[in-house]
């Protein structure tokens, strides 16, 4: 099939937008005798004139050639197969040509076929994702009608969509994620494939999905993203309880319109304090509950084990949060107990933690202040009581190693029952 070739009068793409490592590593295979291309969400991205988050290149090469050619490239991932070409922080990804476009419905475990740069389209995602940009010729290289899709706005699968959401059902998630972004309108068959197929979610890697959900709640778009995925029922597959949830309770989407705002200000946050942020308004309705069961309040231990079980009660079975990033979000929920305690009793002279992640717990206490002005004094308190300790504040948030060897230091030496160690 002859491909539509867009020249740079139509789709104006300014060459000083594209990232110069990407360029590099285009122009090196292409001395090396092979094709490669610019591809995927960079293309899209800049066909959209807005900024891509990476830089994706495709090639003719092999991953072992890939790594001949480059000192600083190193080969990951089994399921498929590709080079990461390293400069400093930044990161070129760089995959193979691949024929894995089948219409046989079913898992696909592997995908390292390789084949021609027609093929390699074909087994993407969606037109919009499915489009190369050669930046010599600056010709973008269009097999599956990408360009006029983008034009008009609309997210199509490549191929029979519900084949392709069996084959991969990520795509599910992926297609949600750009209706999110980029509030295009779905082809219809697409978006029936997508009712049709959504129950397959399980049966795709929790990882790859978890990465996904990561990835949106530091996107900007997370609110809506949440949105969608609860009203497409896909939510309720990964996780009903917080399918439910976010049906009878406003807080956890408000809360995420909040870290959207954020983000768009500051850019994103960490990963434990997002998910913290998207846990804590069920951890706060659990702990009405259990207040209301209880005729003393519990104290910090129970809290802190009922926001490990709340953190659970949401992402197992299906999801298996990396120990690292629960145990911060447990500490980053049963914090927000000690600095505003549930007896209502006031805080009259705030004791700090010397712990490099109580700033990231009053992070999150601020997050909240943004739908509950009420919390306001309490924050401003606190906030107050760490910038009289300056040392405090220059910890960094991401530095908990000192929190760990100090918490392994405590667990040492303990005498009483486990409700009775300090937070
Ligand atoms: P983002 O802007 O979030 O990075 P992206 O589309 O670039 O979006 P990547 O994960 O970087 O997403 O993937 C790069 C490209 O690889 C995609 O644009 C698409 O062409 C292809 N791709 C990614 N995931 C899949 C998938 N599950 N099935 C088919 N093709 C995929
Ligand atoms: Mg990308």
């Amino acid at each position: 099939m002859q491909p539509k070739i867009y020249h740079v009068d139509e789709h104006k793409i300014a060459l000083d937008k594209i990232d110069q490592h990407a360029f590099y590593v285009i122009q090196k295979l292409r001395q090396a005798g092979y094709t490669a291309y610019l591809v995927g969400g960079g293309v899209r991205d800049l066909l959209l004139n807005q900024s891509p988050k990476d830089f994706d290149v495709s090639t003719s090469a092999k991953p072992e050639e890939i790594r001949a050619l480059f000192r600083n490239a190193i080969l990951i991932g089994r399921r498929f197969r590709l080079a990461h070409i390293r400069f400093g922080k930044k990161v070129i990804e760089v995959s193979t040509f691949r024929s894995g476009a089948t219409e046989e419905a079913g898992l696909i475990v592997r995908d390292n076929e390789w084949g021609s740069e027609e093929q390699d389209v074909l087994r993407r995602d969606f037109t919009i994702n499915g489009l190369f940009y050669d930046p010599e010729s600056q010709q973008v290289i269009d097999y599956v009608d990408g360009y006029p899709d983008l034009e008009k706005r609309i997210l199509r699968a490549i191929g029979q969509p519900d084949v392709r959401f069996t084959q991969d059902p990520v795509r599910m998630i992926r297609l949600i994620k750009f209706c999110a972004r980029f509030h295009f309108e779905v082809h219809r068959p697409t978006f029936e494939a997508l009712l049709n197929c959504k129950g397959e979610i399980l049966k795709s890697s929790s990882a790859r999905i978890l990465e996904e959900l990561f990835r949106m709640l530091e996107s900007g778009s997370a609110k809506t993203f949440f949105h969608l995925l609860h009203e497409y029922g896909l939510l309720h597959s990964l996780s009903p309880i917080f399918a439910d949830h976010l049906a009878n309770d406003a807080q956890t989407l408000h809360l995420l319109g909040v870290i959207d705002d954020e983000m768009h200000k500051k850019g994103p946050l960490d990963r434990s304090l997002l998910l913290a942020a998207l846990v804590f308004p069920l951890f706060n309705k659990q702990l009405q509950n259990m207040m209301a069961a209880h005729t003393r309040p519990p104290h910090l231990g129970q809290i802190a084990e009922l926001a490990h079980k709340t953190i659970d009660l949401i992402f197992e079975p299906f999801f298996s949060i990396p120990r690292r990033i629960r145990g911060i979000v447990g500490y980053l929920l049963t914090a927000q107990c000690r600095m505003i305690p549930i007896d209502g009793r006031p805080v009259r002279r705030p004791r700090v933690p010397k712990d490099p992640l109580f700033s990231m717990a009053l992070h999150l206490l601020q997050l909240r202040t943004a739908i509950d002005p009420e919390l306001l004094p309490h924050y401003t308190l606190w906030t107050e009581s760490v910038c009289a300790m300056p040392e405090q504040m220059n910890a960094s948030p991401d530095d908990h190693t000192a929190f760990r060897k100090r918490r392994r230091r405590r667990r040492r030496r303990r005498r009483g029952p486990p409700h009775e160690r300090p937070l």
